[in-house]
């Protein structure tokens, strides 16, 4: 299959150097778009946000966001892509290894590829089980960078407890999960974490809000606990590729009737209808 390296599209190789920093400091940022019969789904919002994690960290870009976005789609088609996901990052380069930025003259790495994946239609109707973990990241969750070890700790407790997905908590406050935003209804409300620090503001996340808005279900971007999750009517998780997946169960706690609830499953149409129409275009 073929890769994105740099500004080259060429086929699939090993190419990262031992000294590329996103390899040893994890120095980089990263994107994963999910593709839908063939087309990648929210692209440009996907780039938008790699744009703001590259500031964020102070990394320039070396390819114009237009000239990125080209390559991607060219990589798709190139592959004969049709579900799956482009997997992208862009690590600070290449340099003998000092913990500072290298000089100037160090070139960022850029990397892609596909890889195809089935969607995941069965967890979206029947629901899923999560289980609850403190939250031990550092404090710019906002940023989607290469360092994910916490995460991963996390999705392992996950996997070995049978459940989907690790339901991160700062103390009392839920945040979000592993790789996945989390949200609850309560009393016809829809509740997530504010888009702050402390969680990555999924593209997922943004679209089920907009989309909540259109349904005219009742919105709070506003922090909620540990034990108002537990006692919440339905609770889902959003995430490229997983689309919106009801949980049904946290730890040893049903939620709600344990079934997927109303809210829920009309998120989950609507976001469906999204992407049906975005094949169509
Ligand atoms: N939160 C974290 C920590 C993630 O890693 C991810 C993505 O994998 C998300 C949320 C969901 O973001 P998106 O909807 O952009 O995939």
């Amino acid at each position: 299959s073929k890769m994105l390296y740099n500004d080259k599209i060429m086929e699939r190789e090993n190419l990262i150097d031992i000294e590329d920093r996103g390899y040893q400091f994890g120095d980089g940022i990263y994107e994963v778009i999910g593709v839908y019969d063939g087309k990648p789904l929210m692209l440009d919002e996907h780039l938008g946000r790699l744009e703001r994690s590259a500031k964020e960290v102070q990394l320039t870009l070396p390819d114009s966001i237009g000239d990125l976005k080209n390559k991607l789609l060219e990589l798709v088609a190139g592959n004969e892509l049709a579900e799956g996901i482009i997997y992208m990052q862009v690590s600070r380069g290449t340099a003998a290894r000092w913990h500072e930025f290298p000089k100037a003259d160090v070139s960022p790495v850029t990397v892609a590829y596909t890889r195809a994946e089935d969607r995941m239609t069965d967890v979206e109707n029947e629901g899923a089980a999560a289980v609850l973990t403190e939250d031990i990241r550092w404090l710019r969750c906002d940023i989607k960078t290469l360092n994910l070890l916490p995460n991963v700790l996390a999705k392992q407790k996950a996997v070995e407890n049978n459940a989907i997905e690790a339901i991160l908590h700062r103390g009392e406050t839920i945040t979000e999960a592993s790789a996945s935003n989390v949200f609850m209804v309560k009393d016809g409300e829809i509740w997530t974490h504010p888009a702050n620090n402390f969680i990555l503001n999924g593209i997922t996340r943004r679209k089920v809000l907009q989309l909540c808005d259109e349904l005219n279900l009742k919105i709070k971007e506003a922090t909620f606990t540990v034990n108002e999750l537990l006692d919440a009517d339905e609770v889902f998780i959003t995430a490229t590729k997983l689309d919106v997946v009801p949980i049904l169960k946290v730890d040893n706690h049903m939620i709600g009737t344990g079934i997927p609830g109303e809210a829920t499953k009309k998120v989950l149409q609507a976001f469906r209808s999204l992407y049906q129409q975005n094949v169509k275009k």
